[in-house]
């Protein structure tokens, strides 16, 4: 008999999300990353996109092949739009993923101190809300590809 191991989800691919998928490399888990975006973002390199140094795709590499070397990872290009907490599943604009963990590392906002000018001039932030405590969060667009991998499908209920 097989005995199902702990999924884990994390919710985001960014620096937090694929630390922390790296760290359970060994852990006898199964991970599911989700991202509204198919890359990771460097954004220590934003500056030298903008001003023309280097190409966006230098700054932007595809997560699925950033964890092509952790054998109990998966990913799914979703946007997700709340966290079902007594329900145990986080909310997507695809499938609702069970989870055993959930960690969440969708980023923060940016605090413009009310200076509209301050806001006009940087970077988008739409979509960027992290789950608040209604279990919400703000949609984005949808995305073109990325199913997770049967193992997870198999899990969802919608
Ligand atoms: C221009 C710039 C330069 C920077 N330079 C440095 C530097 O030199 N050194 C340094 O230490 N830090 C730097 N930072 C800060 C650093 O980028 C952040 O501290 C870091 O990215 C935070 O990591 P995180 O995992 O919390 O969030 P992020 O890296 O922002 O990752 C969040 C992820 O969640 C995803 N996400 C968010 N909401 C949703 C949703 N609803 N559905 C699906 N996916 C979602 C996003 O697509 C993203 O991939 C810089 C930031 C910027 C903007």
């Amino acid at each position: 008999m097989t005995v199902a191991r702990p999924r884990v989800v994390i919710a985001g691919a960014g620096f937090g999300g694929l630390t922390c998928a790296r760290g359970l490399k060994h852990a006898p888990v199964d991970v599911l990353l989700v991202d509204r975006n198919n890359y990771h973002l460097f954004t220590p390199l934003l500056y030298q996109v903008a001003s023309a140094l280097l190409e966006p795709s230098e700054i932007a590499r595809p997560v699925r092949q950033l964890i092509r070397p952790l054998p109990n990872a998966d990913f799914l290009q979703a946007s997700i739009t709340g966290v079902d907490f007594k329900g145990r599943r986080l909310l997507t604009d695809q499938d609702s993923i069970p989870y055993d963990y959930l960690v969440l590392a969708t980023g923060a906002q940016s605090d413009n101190f009310g200076n509209a000018s301050v806001a006009d001039g940087s970077k988008p932030r739409a979509g960027r809300r992290t789950p608040s405590g209604d279990g919400r969060c703000s949609a984005s667009r949808s995305s073109e590809e990325g199913r997770p991998a049967s193992r997870w499908r198999g899990r969802s209920r919608n």
